[in-house]
């Protein structure tokens, strides 16, 4: 089974009350190949919410304390995000996922790059707090961009 981000599943769950539909997910998902996530909704958050980024570090330094989770207002919403965290981590190890598919730039679902803290739209590497959760817990995390390729790549094995 796959996990998927579930605003990559077409789910209007974006912290401004958008989507985002990957075709390839939509078709993952009609095969029953795959179960939507949504870690920030997991973590109590309602849509639309204030977007947040990370500050002192990324998802790695969040859950090793030396990095915090802000919101545009400057709330401090560190602990929805790692409850999130632990929320799609136990969701993943339910339905007992074998790739995660995450939304890119997200504080919670990047797994390559995230925004820098600043809310100015500049992006710098670094994963999500999920991200990073699913990863420490030996779980496979990619981006839906790295999605086509991966499938192939199992086609062929
Ligand atoms: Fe999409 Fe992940 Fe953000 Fe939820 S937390 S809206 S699944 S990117």
């Amino acid at each position: 089974m796959i996990i998927v981000s579930s605003c990559l599943a077409g789910m209007k769950v974006r912290y401004n009350g958008t989507a985002c539909l990957d075709e390839t997910i939509q078709k993952l998902l009609d095969n029953n190949q795959a179960v939507a996530v949504c870690p920030e909704l997991l973590g109590g958050f309602s849509t639309p919410r204030e977007p947040a980024e990370m500050v002192g570090g990324d998802g790695d330094a969040v859950l090793d304390g030396t990095a915090k989770v802000i919101d545009r207002l400057g709330n401090d919403v560190t602990g929805m995000y790692i409850q999130g965290a632990y929320e799609a981590l136990e969701q993943a190890r339910r339905v007992e996922a074998t790739i995660v598919v995450l939304k890119e730039n997200s504080p919670s679902c990047g797994s390559s790059m995230i925004y820098n803290g600043t809310f100015t739209g500049l992006k710098i590497p670094g994963q999500g707090v999920t991200s990073a959760l699913l990863r420490r817990s030996g779980i496979e995390v990619i981006s839906e961009e790295q999605l086509a390729s991966r499938l192939k790549e199992l086609d062929s094995l």
